[in-house]
């Protein structure tokens, strides 16, 4: 994966002994080296422990049969799960007290632990309703109590699922696995629709072709080398004046090269030539974005129009053009990028923050026209991410921008990437209109 992009001196500084040593003494964060996916390893740093009495206790354990789960002897765990479905009345939350309480030192380093509900949106009992949404502050809450590395998130479940829970497959073995390193406290919306699963777990997307917009370097060179990895052909697509950067890409991963400004008014028609060749395209990914700072104050209406442009009209085009006239096959898939500005606002950002967080209503306006074609569609909102961009930032701003986390880090481009890949992947057909942030728990926006 591309290792491009700003070192976090002090991570490496405390991660040495002497480092560690002076840190405890003097009360600095310690973050800890998050692990990440390697083919071949387990999934999670220690066996799983699956609790709770809901409906979807023994789904769960069937869906995760090759995982190893926790014995009577186990003092740490690599994943705990709570099935929380059963939980319909305020008194009966206190499961989750009784249930985690005794658990909270026992996770190991990268831990992941994971709460299931019932959508509470979906949800008719008015105290069931109150109690399933109430799993969010909890979850957020052990998320921040959590410690090394592990992180705590929160999938709802729709209650029309009744039987058959294969699409709950792929959003469990992401979150249960190291390709959610920088994924903390979010919460993932599963409706009812049946998904088949790949295969290959580590290849869902043999087959596929795959589009990614400003993909010439940082986060976007980043998702098209792991939707490579997992089987896709990837057309990788960025303005002409990035071309040689966009073939090193397009030739480290046997892809393609498409030259291509997204704010073209062919743009759609570009695409869906290029993959042509390839019998059509399976996922575009909407990475490409810009940003023209400046207070509203003194902002001239190209800085506007530009971020608009690139960030939020050309995906809403491309997407409307490639979904309508069959460019994006049916089963298709639409992950786009936003960014905690989009949800926090920030200085100097009137901007991109209106953008970003336009993708964020493009997302959910959209879904259910889609969904009519079997396309999803998702969002990926990055914190702060480790990448020529960020390193850019002074120094004392940077700092705070990648310590106030609960993970105490920046994340890497390849967790953003990881993230979208787990949309991407066909067997993701039960989850669509959500965003998902990419952010360690950040405290912007939270
Ligand atoms: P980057 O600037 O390194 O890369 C963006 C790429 O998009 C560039 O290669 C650029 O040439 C391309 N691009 C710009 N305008 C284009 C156009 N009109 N048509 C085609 N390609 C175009 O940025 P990055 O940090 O890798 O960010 C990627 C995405 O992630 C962006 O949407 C950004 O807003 C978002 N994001 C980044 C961070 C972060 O911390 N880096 C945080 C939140 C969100």
């Amino acid at each position: 994966m591309s290792k491009k992009g700003s070192s976090d001196l002090y991570s490496t500084l405390i991660s040495s002994a002497p480092g560690a040593f002076l840190a405890s003494k003097v009360g600095l964060p310690q973050p800890e080296t998050l692990r990440r996916y390697k083919e071949g390893e387990p999934p999670l740093p220690g066996p799983l422990l699956v609790g709770g009495s809901g409906r979807l206790v023994e789904p769960i354990r069937d869906l995760l049969s090759d995982y190893e789960f926790a014995g009577d002897d186990t003092d740490k765990f690599g994943g705990i799960v709570f099935d929380a479905t059963g939980i319909t009345t305020i008194e009966e939350l206190k499961q989750l007290y009784t249930f985690f309480q005794p658990l909270m030192r026992k996770t190991a380093p990268s831990a992941r632990v994971l709460v299931v509900g019932t959508t509470p949106e979906l949800v008719r009992k008015t105290d069931e309703r109150i109690a399933q949404r109430a799993l969010e502050g909890f979850t957020r809450s052990v998320a921040k109590e959590l410690r090394r590395g592990a992180t705590c998130n929160l999938v709802y479940v729709s209650p029309k699922a009744k039987t058959d829970f294969s699409g709950l497959a792929a959003p469990l073995r992401f979150v249960l696995s190291a390709k959610s390193a920088y994924v903390d406290a979010q919460v993932i919306r599963v409706n009812e629709k049946p998904a088949t699963a790949p295969a290959n777990w580590d290849k869902p997307l043999d087959g596929k072709v795959a589009l990614v917009t400003g993909a010439a370097r940082g986060i976007g060179a980043t998702i098209a080398e792991v939707l490579s990895r997992d089987g896709a052909k990837v057309i990788v697509a960025d303005i002409p004046p990035a071309g040689d950067a966009l073939s090193e890409v397009a030739n480290k991963i046997g892809g393609v090269a498409l030259a291509l400004d997204v704010t073209a008014a062919d743009a759609a028609e570009k695409i869906a030539e290029a993959a042509e060749r390839f019998g059509g395209l399976d996922v575009v990914v909407h990475n490409a974005g810009i940003t023209r700072d400046k207070t509203l104050a003194n902002m001239d209406d190209a800085r506007w129009d530009s971020v608009i442009g690139v960030n939020l009209l050309a995906p809403k085009r491309i997407t409307e053009a490639l979904s309508a006239n069959g460019g994006l096959k049916e089963g298709g898939r639409v992950v786009d990028v936003s960014s905690i500005a989009g949800i926090a606002g920030n200085r100097g950002q009137t901007n991109y923050a209106a953008s970003k967080a336009g993708v964020i209503g493009m997302v959910d306006a959209e879904a259910s026209d889609l969904a009519k074609k079997d396309i999803t569609i998702n969002a990926v909102a990055p914190g702060f991410i480790e990448t020529q961009m960020t390193a850019a930032i002074p120094l004392a701003t940077r700092e705070v921008g990648r310590r106030l986390n609960s993970l105490l880090q920046g994340g890497q481009t390849v967790d953003v990437a990881e993230t979208i890949a787990f949309f991407a992947s066909p067997a993701s057909s039960a989850t669509t209109g959500n965003t998902v942030r990419v952010c360690g728990q950040s405290l912007l926006g939270a």
